[in-house]
């Protein structure tokens, strides 16, 4: 780690006259390029020799913490592996192509969406799929806009209601709130499950449709949905399926054949993908049968044995909308979850389940005598801690995460959901060895040793990192985003935007 570089903007570590570059003489005189399109200054572009460029990127590289350079078990967000193999397939130039180009030099691609389509639809049990949404969150407001249309469509149109239960993940709520629909919580009960009682009272011909998550972001299986179900569509409502972190269930069960109607796949949990940061993601939306024509378009269908972008609403003029996003999806995460599916094959896939919960229940039996398990009891691909057992040192789960770092692990997620104080949730995936799980044991049961000898290290943690730990309410409420050069008698200067 050289430190004297670090943190600093590459604009910083320019001095006028440094190049990095030597490019031959261009071909091209000034005057060929019209008079309004050229510069009349400069561009204030970094000057820099190519080493400082080189050491400045490659430290910044090294400063990010992702799933290949170590153990990274952040719950409900499924850091898979990203198998090296769907990078050289998204990186064929043979997909690099024009979304604008004709139907017929563009079959492969085609072939791409619709055989992932046809196995998104084997795995979950429904009908049909859009791979269009370019995020989870954006396919539960398509897949929500999509039971609206419905709705609508039968001249129901006082349904505004939308059920989510208080462990949902925040973007259940955030997407019906877009999509102008009324949210309504329900509680869960003391086994961490929705509670039906809670539920029966809050149905009625105003529900549009109840949102769940299973297993739900405690790692529970929701063990009533049959009942739930039935509550549901007896009131008229349709249920919907966050299936973002689809691991458990994978070559297990199918939300089709549990009476959900509509569901999204994180393409970028479940299905591998780096994520983090932002994007780029995929949320594709399925519906069971009766509800394909409300699913928005484009959408890639097969005739005999050509591929076809079918572009128009059908019968039906409610659709969702005849575009949720640009073309037909983010195609490079598309192709990376169907080589990923590949590269698997169906024997492997039912494999994913069942060792994503063995290593979950593993972790959490090895732990569960220094950290609290408020829901004990078999868990899927996940679980929550409720802090330390011992809470006598005042050691909370956010010293706990920031020291993790110091021993080389990302942190799990931590204060969610927020149905436990100190929650900690973890989840490690099925891609794991034992002896890299065996590892974080280790470490969690000396940082809760510590926590009790020597509280103060963990207190204070990380020491180890290039940046302790950051003013989160200064960060949320003043964040400094942006910069500012300013340019004085050609001397420079950086200040914050
Ligand atoms: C990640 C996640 C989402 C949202 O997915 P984004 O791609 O981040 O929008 C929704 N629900 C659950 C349960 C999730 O884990």
């Amino acid at each position: 780690m050289n430190n004297k570089l670090y943190g600093k903007l590459i604009f910083e570590l320019s001095h006028p006259g440094r190049k990095g570059y030597s490019l031959p003489k261009s071909p091209f005189k000034h005057h060929e390029l019209p008079m309004a399109l050229r510069r009349t200054k400069a561009a204030v572009l970094p000057e820099c020799d190519e080493m400082t460029v080189v050491r400045h990127y490659t430290n910044h590289s090294e400063n990010n913490f992702g799933v290949d350079n170590g153990f990274y078990p952040l719950g409900s967000c499924t850091m898979k592996y990203n198998p090296v193999i769907n990078e050289e397939i998204a990186a064929l130039p043979e997909f690099n192509l024009h979304p604008l180009q004709p139907e017929s030099t563009v079959q492969g691609a085609l072939e791409v969406e619709y055989r992932l389509q046809q196995m998104l639809c084997a795995l979950t049990g429904m009908a049909d799929f859009t791979l269009n949404p370019c995020a989870g969150a954006h396919g539960e407001l398509t897949g929500l806009m999509t039971i609206r249309s419905y709705h609508q469509s039968r001249g129901d149109t006082k349904r505004t209601k939308v059920i989510v239960p208080d462990s949902a993940h925040g973007t259940n709520p955030a997407s019906a709130a877009v999509c102008g629909l009324e949210v309504v919580e329900v509680k869960s009960n003391a086994d961490g499950l929705v509670d039906v009682e809670d539920l029966k009272p809050l149905l009625g011909d105003d529900v549009a449709a109840m949102m769940m998550t299973n297993p739900n972001t405690l790692g529970l299986f929701e063990r009533e949905i049959p009942e739930i179900a039935r509550l549901v569509h007896d009131c008229g409502g349709l249920m919907y399926y966050d299936g973002a972190n689809l691991n458990p269930l994978l070559g297990v069960a199918r939300p089709g054949d549990m009476g959900f109607d509509v569901m999204h796949v994180n393409l970028h949990k479940t299905f591998s993908t780096p994520h983090g940061g932002g994007g780029p993601g995929s949320g594709p939306v399925g519906v069971r049968k009766g509800l394909e024509n409300f699913l928005p378009k484009p959408h890639v269908v097969k005739d005999g044995l050509v591929y076809h972008v079918e572009n128009n609403l059908g019968d039906c003029c409610e659709t969702a909308g005849n575009h949720v996003g640009a073309f037909l999806g983010n195609f490079a995460i598309i192709l990376r979850a169907l080589t990923y599916l590949l590269s698997l094959g169906k024997e492997n896939v039912k494999r994913v389940g069942p060792l994503a919960t063995l290593n979950a229940n593993y972790i959490k039996e090895s732990l569960k005598d220094d950290y609290e398990l408020p829901i004990t009891g078999l868990c899927k691909h996940e679980f929550v801690f409720n802090g330390l057992c011992d809470k006598t040192m005042g050691v909370t789960t956010l010293d706990v995460a920031k020291r993790l770092l110091d021993y080389g692990y990302h942190a799990p997620t931590i204060y969610f959901p927020l149905l436990f104080h100190e929650a900690m949730m973890i989840e490690p995936t099925e891609n794991e060895s034992k002896e890299t799980i065996d590892g974080f044991i280790h470490v969690m049961h000396r940082i809760a040793r510590e926590a009790h000898e020597n509280p103060d290290v963990v207190k204070s943690a990380p020491h180890d990192t290039p940046i302790g730990r950051v003013d989160d309410v200064e960060a949320a409420r003043h964040p400094v985003l942006t910069f500012r050069q300013i340019t004085n008698n050609g001397e420079r200067k950086i200040e914050n935007g």
